[in-house]
């Protein structure tokens, strides 16, 4: 086995051969035409008295093993691990030659890119930027013309540098998306655990090729370690089955698409077009929806919209036929619960307490959650359709650029976004869980530290309730304040902490870019089934459960005597426990009840609406059983709209719930990060809520 080699690898016609002439003074035939070296031919190269071997493979678009030629320049890799592979890239068909790029880069070999045809890609138009390419490669990038001897000299100098150890050419890790890396990355785990595996493959080459069901590595990977293979199959193939149900598609495939995504997020960020070229639809949108200026205002237009829908089809429009006339999907949810606590209403008088578990309890608080089904629905239908159309890729990489600014990256936004980040209604575990294709340890931290900041489904019904009571004009205008309230939070939070607690170098990330299509219906509302079916059968279990203790806590110790109404919650645990806190908490508003809610909110955030609703039933004045807690707070004299807003603040921002904080436990390693996330959003939380009551208080008198 040869060691120290030089391979050229690359697409055929890229100029490969004409490279390796210029290097080595060979006479190897060049010829205009793809297929002319079939074998692969080697001479030396000299430099400053040395001489390194290089091997001009044949050339291929992809490295498959479908194809004879690409298999054979594939196992020449994986079997002579060469030192170094130099990838002849023509500038002139960027988009189409980095896909053989992203297959080199799985293989982590080091690389030197040679740019070369850079004459006929200016002729066409095109201008790429080399410095960028070369930062998000993580590769050295070396525009030539091999024709005409351009860059060879550079080029050259390049590659010794790399094999003699003075320049790092290691290719960064690929990333194909959220659902793809989770996979990945668990098998290459286990990959990892195998030395004879590792021995011969790169861990998440191996990884990719189980996944593809690739005949060959598989065959290859039998031989070098056995029986050991069959479980590392086992668990390539559920993975495959997950994704082929995720994706509708096969795993080579979808593989496939992710490289080709990665190819166009690259050319996207890295091409600029200095004449006219051909461009196709994709293109097309792209240059508004991707445009520094235009893209972030249509950001905040398709986010306006939205909330403007999605609150007149769950709630103001009645189009749901009834009879006795229509109902908006919201009535007709708590026409149900009204309806079952009706139901309950013979049992107040002969078993007062389980009348009061059931109806305070478990109506007042699963119903409360409950009644937010529809708008959570529509919420995730939208969004997934636009995951499903492609433009969430394009909200990431809008976003890429300023969120540096802040010691963040596009893959932090991806995060935000299934956190709830775009609109409202997403969950903070799986956004966190998203982190794990960081690479850089410090992103990764500070994104997990503020990614819960995002407005997750638990926070929508507390949004809901009380925009209905105080704000009932101003709904989308109120959401998109809190939704930019929570971006801004999440922002400044990460460039503080950048620069005291979590201080370190980020890393640039390609943005994929999948080429836009109509969402498909039938796969966006299996989606938004998924997602709205968590959340109630959250509502059903955990939430269920932490609003029967809340209710015991709410409604135990009786007082001693048969008083009634607010003596009775204030003699309870809770009631104490809300009142004890009451002093500090009036300075952002908070009154005791909703201190117990708040503290309820500790454990889930859907808790707080039902914990509120419980709070003012069990003391409810006669004749108010059935107003709606909204409509209750609204007619209350101390509750105001800024005291609402401060609220909704609050709820935005403190504690991330404990689910959230035993996942950011996991993922960093530490409970030390755990609990100072608890700590410094709750006291963050604490001092926005005093600060907006406060002025709003003097503003409006
Ligand atoms: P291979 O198939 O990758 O080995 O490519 P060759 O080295 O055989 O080159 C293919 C064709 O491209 C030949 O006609 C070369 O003269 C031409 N060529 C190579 N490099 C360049 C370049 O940088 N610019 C231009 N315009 N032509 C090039
Ligand atoms: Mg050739």
């Amino acid at each position: 086995m040869n060691t120290g080699e030089i391979i050229i690898a690359g697409n055929p016609n890229a100029g490969k051969t004409s490279i390796y002439n210029r290097l080595t003074g060979a006479v190897q035939q060049v010829s205009n035409y793809p297929g002319v070296t079939v074998e692969f031919v080697s001479a030396q190269m000299r430099h400053e008295g040395r001489r390194y071997t290089v091997v001009d493979l044949p050339g291929a678009y992809s490295l498959t093993a479908y194809s004879q030629e690409e298999l054979v320049a594939r196992n020449y890799i994986v079997e002579c691990k060469p030192a170094l592979v130099i990838n002849v890239v023509d500038a002139s068909n960027f988009e189409r030659n980095l896909y053989l790029t992203i297959q080199l880069m799985e293989m982590r070999i080091p690389m030197v890119i040679a740019l070369n045809m850079v004459d006929t890609a200016e002729r066409r138009g095109y201008k790429i930027d080399t410095a960028k390419v070369s930062a998000l490669l993580g590769v050295p990038v070396i525009p030539t013309v091999a024709s005409r001897n351009h860059g060879m000299a550079a080029l050259r100098d390049a590659c010794v540098a790399v094999i003699e150890g003075h320049v790092a050419a290691m290719p960064a890790p690929i990333t194909y998306g959220h659902a793809v890396d989770e996979e990945l990355i668990a098998l290459m785990e286990a990959i990892e655990k195998r030395e004879k595996l590792t021995q011969h493959y790169a861990p998440g080459w191996l990884a990719a090729k189980l996944i593809e069901h690739d005949e060959v590595a598989i065959a290859g990977a039998r031989a070098a370690d056995g029986d050991g293979l069959e479980p590392l199959l086992m668990m390539a193939d559920n993975a495959s089955r997950r994704m082929e149900r995720h994706f509708k598609a096969d795993a080579a495939t979808i593989m496939a698409e992710h490289r080709y995504g990665i190819a166009a997020g690259l050319v996207k960020s890295c091409v600029t077009f200095t004449a006219e070229a051909r461009r196709d639809v994709t293109d097309h949108i792209d240059m508004v929806v991707c445009n520094r200026l235009v893209g972030p205002l249509i950001l905040v237009a398709v986010v306006a919209a939205l909330f403007f829908w999605v609150f007149k089809v769950s709630d103001e429009w009645a189009w749901i036929p009834w009879p006795g006339g229509f109902l908006s999907p919201t009535e007709l949810v708590s026409r149900f619960f009204d309806l079952l606590s009706g139901l309950l209403a013979p049992l107040e008088s002969r078993a007062p307490i389980l009348h009061s578990l059931l109806d305070a309890g478990i109506i007042g608080g699963v119903g409360g959650v409950m009644n937010f089904v529809p708008l959570i629905f529509f919420m995730f239908l939208f969004v997934a359709a636009l995951e499903d159309s492609g433009y969430i890729a394009r909200v990431a990489f809008i976003l890429d650029r300023p969120l540096r600014v802040f010691g963040l990256q596009g893959k932090s936004i991806l995060a935000f976004i299934v956190a709830g980040g775009l609109g409202a209604g997403g969950c903070a575990v799986p956004g966190i869980l998203s982190t794990r294709t960081m690479r850089e340890d410090k992103d990764r931290l500070v994104t997990m530290l503020v990614t819960p900041f995002m407005n997750c489904g638990a926070k929508m019904p507390v949004y809901a309730m009380l925009i209905a009571a105080f704000f009932p004009g101003n709904r989308t205008l109120v959401m998109m304040s809190l939704w930019a309230l929570s971006w801004a939070t999440a922002l400044g939070a990460a460039w503080i902490l950048r620069r005291t607690v979590v201080r370190g170098e980020q890393t640039p990330f390609v943005m994929e870019l999948p080429p836009y299509h109509i969402p498909i219906f039938r796969s966006v509302l299996r989606h938004t089934w998924e997602r709205t079916w968590l959340y109630i059968k959250k509502a059903g279990t955990i939430i269920l459960a932490i609003n029967i203790v809340l209710w015991a806590m709410m409604y135990f110790p009786r007082p001693p005597e048969d008083v009634s109404g607010h003596e009775v919650l204030a003699h309870s645990i809770a009631g104490r426990a809300g009142l004890a806190l009451e002093p500090v908490t009036r300075a952002a508003g908070f009154d005791w009840r909703t201190n117990i809610a708040l503290i309820g909110g500790f454990a889930a955030k859907e808790v707080v609406v039902g914990a509120l609703g419980t709070a003012y039933a069990l003391e409810h004045a006669d004749g108010e059983e059935h107003r709606s807690l909204s409509e209750r707070l609204a007619a209350m004299p101390d509750w105001n709209p800024v005291r609402a807003f401060a609220l909704m603040v609050f709820v935005m921002l403190y504690a991330p719930c404990l689910v959230t904080v035993a996942v950011i436990r996991r993922e960093s390693g530490s409970w030390k990060w755990a609990a100072f996330a608890t700590l410094y959003s709750t006291t963050l939380a604490f001092v926005l809520a005093v600060l907006i009551f406060q002025i709003g208080s003097l503003v409006t008198g």
